[in-house]
């Protein structure tokens, strides 16, 4: 029996400010071998943010030739910007049999699950709305009109998560990122994968 492994596309995905980027960040320090997919957005780098590095950051022009040329596998609006998930190194590096790990919105996750539904999808959840609020307040990058818009779309998000395989609560980024490591593992252990 051939124990071929394919690669897994791992979609992290939860409201804005549950900490997402966060928890990412955090898997790549600790060597995690997951591969990481550099977005596409249309917003404005925040300080310290590198083209290339956090993102690419592209005119909305350019952002609309690259959906009409087919080059997106899934793309999102998001408070007045657009975001959206490079296909090619997608498809190359899950065929080299690598692991590779989405931090988006819930509107391009559900896109994902259209497309890939062998994926994992992960639902990273606030310990309470309450919580995410102050988080968001506390990264003092935007205005109280952002917040609530912001909490809005988190609020319905909430609802999204009976999408999800699995949800993982952020109460301890650490704690988060064991619990996601040890899904990736069981799922490379389903024998319907085999
Ligand atoms: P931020 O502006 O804070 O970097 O990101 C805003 C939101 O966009 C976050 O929830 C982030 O996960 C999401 N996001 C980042 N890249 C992508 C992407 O490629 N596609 C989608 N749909 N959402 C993304």
């Amino acid at each position: 029996m051939s124990f071929k492994e394919k690669g897994l596309l791992v979609v992290l995905s939860g409201p804005s400010g549950v900490g997402k980027g966060t928890v990412c960040k955090a898997l790549r320090n600790r060597g995690s071998s997951l591969q990481y997919s550099i977005s596409v957005t249309t917003r404005k780098p925040r300080e310290g943010e590198i083209d290339g590095v956090h993102y690419f950051f592209r005119t909305r022009d350019q952002f609309q030739q690259m959906i009409e040329n087919e080059q997106l596998l899934e793309w999102a609006e998001y408070v007045g910007n657009f975001y959206g998930t490079p296909i090619d190194y997608v498809r190359k590096t899950l065929d080299d049999g690598k692991d590779v790990i989405l931090e988006i919105e819930v509107q391009g996750a559900l896109q994902v699950k259209h497309r890939f539904p062998d994926g994992l999808f992960i639902f990273l959840a606030p310990p309470n709305l309450n919580e995410l609020k102050k988080r968001i307040v506390g990264r003092g990058t935007e205005t109280a009109e952002l917040i609530e818009s912001r909490m809005n779309v988190a609020r319905s998000e909430m609802e999204l998560m009976q999408n999800y395989n699995y949800v993982v609560e952020n109460d301890q980024v650490e704690k988060a990122c064991d619990r996601i490591e040890a899904i990736v593992l069981a799922e490379h252990c389903r024998v319907d994968r085999l």
